[in-house]
């Protein structure tokens, strides 16, 4: 399974499909993207593989400078077309790996407050939250807020019609590196998914967030603070 994200002037619907295939190793049984057009997120995904999601987005005729990609390994909820990701509460769109382990008691608490929920995932529960707390809020402000109720091990990206030019990124407990390109910013869950673009990159350590504007990329901690971390170059070819 991974994630991966792009923001920048190349076309981010064949950066992140590109990105995708270069993740396959790592195992996967549904695929899906979601970027940006008219301001608007469009959502493609499916169960099978990325060859199947190809076909539905390259019919599409579409380019982008904002997308997020990811493949699944079905932890909570069958394989299927409804379960795949990105997952989307109205303008909130996300994708991610790991588990929500407290999901079911977080499911019941969004579904009285009348969230409407259309998958199995545990996933789902973390787009609505975010969501919730993105009425009055930056999305980055949002996922810190919605974390806070939140147990388990993550790797996610979320974007939001709101905020068309950011990608906000967290990791805990499972693998997350930003790469930086000219003018250009990936995210993803291996070095191998962007390699061909960028070989700068900086690894998420648990806990840390990545926000992801077209001029940079701002890391902080969970609570907000600006950190100062390394970037490292990658010194082997893909
Ligand atoms: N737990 C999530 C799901 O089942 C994410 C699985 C993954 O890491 O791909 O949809």
């Amino acid at each position: 399974c991974g994630i991966i994200g792009y923001i920048g002037n190349k076309n981010a619907i064949s950066v992140v499909m590109d990105g995708l295939k270069r993740l396959e190793y790592r195992g996967y049984d549904s695929a899906g993207i979601a970027y940006f057009t008219d301001n608007k997120i469009e959502i493609k995904r499916r169960k099978g593989k990325i060859h199947d999601l190809e076909s539905i987005v390259s019919k599409c005729n579409i380019s982008s400078n904002l997308a997020i990609g990811h493949t699944r390994w079905a932890t909570h909820g069958r394989p299927s077309d409804e379960n795949a990701h990105p997952h989307r509460s109205d303008g909130i769109v996300i994708v991610h790996n790991g588990i929500i382990e407290n999901y079911v008691q977080l499911k019941h608490e969004l579904q009285s407050e009348g969230f409407n929920f259309t998958s199995e995932t545990d996933t789902e529960v973390l787009c609505h939250l975010i969501n919730k707390y993105s009425k009055n809020n930056p999305i980055e402000e949002a996922v810190r807020i919605a974390l806070k109720g939140v147990r388990g091990a993550y790797a996610f990206a979320v974007i939001s019609e709101k905020e068309p030019d950011k990608i906000v990124a967290v990791r805990k407990e499972s693998p997350l590196v930003i790469g930086f390109g000219d003018g250009e910013y990936f995210l993803a869950s291996d070095v191998p998914a962007f390699l061909s673009h960028s070989k700068e990159v900086i690894f998420l350590e648990n806990n840390e967030m990545a926000v992801m504007h077209r001029d940079g990329v701002i890391i902080t901690d969970i609570e907000g603070n600006l950190l100062n971390k390394n970037v490292i170059t990658i010194s082997w070819s893909p």
